[in-house]
């Protein structure tokens, strides 16, 4: 492993800043730490409050990130207040929390980690506690011992696993007490604890522990077997399966809250799931028991017999039973192991297997996704380099259940921010780099959906995308071509929506055109292409997305941005009349239609709405304006004096009842239209 350490860098720093910094570092490499594990701390003098000396020990406060850690998310603690602890014959984790909390110096720090008492109990200035692969691919065999010993010789310390807390620090401290010439500490089927002088010396002391693991990893290194059929399977073609069954997985393990999806087929997880022993070696559990909260105890592992290329409709005929199965393997392990008076949580898995297709992660969002992906590639190396030299094996299921059920995990979780509306919904919005569209992916987003913005102009459409995503910290916002006049791009549009985010639950059709004329002199080609826009365009784009919502069986919501004109036509406006007509009718047949399998289709009719739009181009201002027989910069106010409550219409007004018709709150209302043009009589709904 290489050293990411530069004494230039470095240079100066001391106390927490060196802490801060040598934990990014740590926290950089995700073969040591991944998305929130791992801790480290740093023993200095200082004062308290009163300007008396104390010792003071930094740790990092439960729930943060290594790579991202930041000094206030480390808790400062009366080190000679913790130290009397080590004497005590038990304590469970509330009486230790509890302890814990009146030790801490400063009003408002986070909680200290679980892992406080075993960073006090150690003597050393720096201690450093990580999950690194290669030392987890060594505790996590039968004869780990022999081969620790094989590794390091006798000079470093295994403890055997307990979960977190009291116990276990007090077993490590006992451990380095009994043997201060010890090098590290290994924590079994959890991680590794190094420590030094100085942070230089604490973290080079990881580095070369990780090394030799992994030189002596190499050396047992085998050449993986893999089902050769599962693997001539072309990457577009595994691509398209992944896409065909996605939206039926996703509606799948999502019967109780909707997940989104996020699919890889990296190289090594292609070997991984197809490897003929794949089935039982992925079932045996974490390798470290934090990884529990993002993964589950097991993957789903989906084993469709099939004589070669992975095959997408057995996959999809095999789904419902197989996540069924995994809730009820779940369901018995819970009721099994569980502590009395405790709920299930959700029992879907977050990990999906399919030979020949690769992986599935699924969470709330693409972040959830990407940590559960994320832990589970290490995993794979693990489960592969442990049984290279061994066998693979994990903690037992009362084990695994204990931790996932351990209210002190559990509580990071209620350190997440609430989940919005929004939140676990994916929208697809047509028409969406500019004006009506771009603000009601923009306010989807706010709340919390994750958005597929597509226009024809994708140049647009990413800035819009990249706006909404530089603003939520997160890809929860994605740009696609698409030319709603053209079946095949639809289609592929739709297919990378599905590719991005597993599924589609909110279709927001909104692209549309306009052509002015009387029609005595309107082209057949103007005429043709408002119908192929206005009516063809939302056929198809409604096409594929009832298609994905019926495959997922979660219902589905189609919200059309139409026009007054369906009600009040105006003149000159035929052709966009007539096809803006068709759409309304299309939609209200899709009501029908939709009605048995839940999905609603409801319309909202804007009047005159001329911020940013692509509409009203400069084209049809004058051809309007000549039409109501007025000098063109009247046009906007024209259109608000001739409504009743004489107000312009934005962007954002459209998007507010956008929003309504596609949260649950309007869940009982389909076939509905909502006038956003500010009253105009003749255009009321009746
Ligand atoms: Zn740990």
């Amino acid at each position: 492993m290489k050293s990411r350490w530069s004494d230039k860098e470095a240079r100066g720093l001391e106390g927490l800043d060196i802490l801060v910094h040598t934990s990014r570092l740590i926290g950089l490499d995700t073969n040591l730490v991944v998305w929130g594990g791992g801790n480290s701390s740093v023993k200095v003098r200082g004062m308290d409050h009163t300007g008396r000396p104390i010792r003071i020990l930094y740790v990092k406060g439960s729930g943060s990130d290594m790579r991202t850690i930041a000094h206030k998310q480390f808790t400062p603690l009366r080190l000679d207040d913790l130290l009397p602890l080590m004497k005590r014959e038990a304590m469970t984790d509330d009486e230790m929390v509890a302890y814990q909390s009146k030790c801490v110096l400063e009003p408002g720090s986070p909680k200290p980690s679980i892992e406080t008492l075993l960073h006090a109990f150690l003597p050393p200035t720096h201690i450093y506690h990580t999950h690194a692969d290669a030392i987890c691919a060594l505790t996590d065999t039968p004869s780990r011992r022999r081969i620790i010993e094989e590794v390091y010789g006798k000079n470093v310390a295994v403890i055997p696993y307990f979960r977190p807390g009291f116990l276990l620090s007090q077993k490590t401290g006992e451990a380095y007490a009994k043997n201060p010439g010890l090098r590290a500490i290994i924590l079994d089927k959890h991680g590794l604890i190094t420590w030094g002088a100085s942070a230089k010396e604490a973290y080079r002391e990881t580095i070369r522990m990780i090394t030799q693991a992994e030189r002596f990893l190499a050396r047992h290194q085998r050449r993986p077997r893999v089902r050769p059929a599962a693997l001539s399977a072309s990457r577009e073609a595994r691509r398209l399966v992944a896409t065909a069954i996605a939206p039926t997985l996703r509606g799948e393990v999502g019967r109780g809250k909707r997940m989104v999806l996020l699919y890889d087929d990296a190289p090594e997880l292609l070997q991984f799931v197809n490897h003929p022993k794949a089935k039982s070696i992925s079932q045996i559990g974490p390798f470290t028991p934090d990884h529990l909260m993002h993964t589950k105890p097991w993957p789903l592992f989906l084993d469709v017999k099939s004589s070669g290329r992975p095959d997408a409709e057995a996959i999809i005929a095999a789904l419902p039973g197989a996540v069924e199965g995994y809730r009820k393997r779940y369901a018995a392990y819970f009721e099994r192991y569980k502590t009395p008076g405790v709920t299930m949580l959700d029992p879907n898995p977050r990990v999906v297997l399919i030979p020949g297709v690769g992986l599935f992660a699924t969470g709330k969002d693409r972040r959830a996704g990407r940590i559960v992906r994320d832990i589970y590639l290490h995993t794979v190396g693990v489960i592969q380099a442990g049984a290279a030299v061994s066998s693979y094996v994990s903690l037992s299921p009362r084990e695994l259940c204990d931790f996932e059920y351990w209210p002190m995990e559990n509580f990071k979780l209620t350190l997440l921010p609430p989940e919005k509306e929004f939140s676990r919904r994916i929208a697809l919005v047509t028409g969406a780099a500019g004006g009506i569209g771009k603000a009601i992916a923009e306010r989807l987003a706010a709340e919390g959906a994750m958005v597929i913005l597509t226009d024809i102009d994708l140049e647009k459409t990413r800035k819009a995308a990249d706006a909404i995503n530089q603003k939520a910290g997160e890809a929860n916002a994605a740009a696609v071509k698409m030319d709603v006049t053209s079946e095949s791009s639809v289609r592929k549009a739709f297919e990378e929506a599905v590719r991005a985010y597993g599924g589609l639950d909110i279709l927001v059709s909104n692209a549309g055109i306009a052509k002015s004329s009387p029609v005595d002199r309107l082209s057949l080609s103007d005429w043709d292409r408002s119908i192929a826009v206005n009516a063809t365009g939302h056929f198809l784009v409604c096409r594929e997305a009832v298609r994905i919502f019926k495959a997922q069986g979660l219902g589905g919501n189609i919200v059309v941005v139409a026009t007054k004109n369906v009600l009040a036509p105006g003149k000159d406006f035929g052709a966009y009349s007539a096809s803006k007509a068709a759409q309304v009718q299309l939609s209200r047949i899709l009501a029908i239609e939709g009605a048995e399998d839940k999905i609603r289709v409801n319309m909202v009719n804007p009047d005159g709405v001329f911020q940013e739009s692509g509409l009203w181009s400069k084209e049809i201002r004058k051809e309007r304006a000549r039409a109501h027989g007025i000098p063109i910069g009247k046009l906007e106010d024209f259109y608000a004096q001739r409504n009743l409550l004489k107000l312009k219409i934005y962007p954002g007004d459209v998007a507010e009842a956008v929003l309504f018709f596609a949260s649950d709150r309007s869940s009982k209302t389909t076939g509905a239209i909502l006038p956003v043009d500010g009253g105009v009589r003749e255009a009321f709904p009746r």
